[in-house]
């Protein structure tokens, strides 16, 4: 019995170093911590630089500029304009929010609700504005801006809901690779909302 054993033992043992020879130096073959450090340089160059909230904007705690919205944003909003103009002569797009801040994202929360029993309660639906409540971060609570809500203006008369207008101009944001709120892959609509991506990058 002990010989089997101690066969066996052997045979592990040389299995065990057999293995350990046959990593090449050089081969490309990292361990563990070479990894981490690998995925460490890589995030620290793709981390965007910080970005400071100008004073005016942070007063406010909220903005209607395209210019606090991210650059992938920034980018496409001139090629949607451009786009949706040559099939809508007649209609204009308006930049509504960006940025808001967590406070503000909560006071718009408050609209048609009540505090009853400790939870905010929708009591006027009509008067909703957000399903965020500043507490759960969305894409607008971010700087810069990973959101923008923008209307379709026809007639001098915000469009509030077509869904074949904004599915339309939705479509031009998703072309730009952006998330359009009138297309996405929730069964509930945000018309008027873009964002950069699904999660906040
Ligand atoms: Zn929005």
């Amino acid at each position: 019995m002990f010989n089997w054993i101690r066969l066996l033992f052997n045979f592990l043992s040389s299995f065990k170093q057999g293995i350990s020879v046959t990593i090449p130096v050089g081969s490309g073959y990292k361990n563990d911590d070479d990894e981490e450090e690998k995925e460490d340089t890589n995030k620290s160059a793709d981390e965007p630089e910080e970005m400071v909230i100008p004073q005016e904007v942070k007063e406010k705690g909220w903005s209607k500029n395209i210019n606090d919205c991210h650059q992938k944003i920034k980018d496409a909003f001139p090629l949607v304009e451009e786009a949706f103009k040559q099939s809508h002569p007649d209609c204009y797009l308006k930049v509504d929010y960006t940025y808001r801040s967590p406070e503000f994202q909560f006071e718009l929360y408050k609209k048609g609700r009540e505090l009853k029993d400790g939870q905010w309660v929708v009591v006027d639906k009509t008067k909703v504005v957000t399903q965020k409540d500043g507490k759960t971060l969305s894409h607008h609570n971010v700087y810069p801006s990973q959101a923008i809500d923008v209307y379709v203006v026809k007639n001098n008369k915000i469009i509030w809901s077509d869904s074949e207008l904004y599915t339309e101009l939705g479509n031009l944001w998703d072309k730009q690779g952006l998330v359009s709120g009138a297309t996405w892959k929730f069964s509930w609509k945000d018309y008027s909302h873009t964002q950069v991506d699904y999660k906040i990058i």
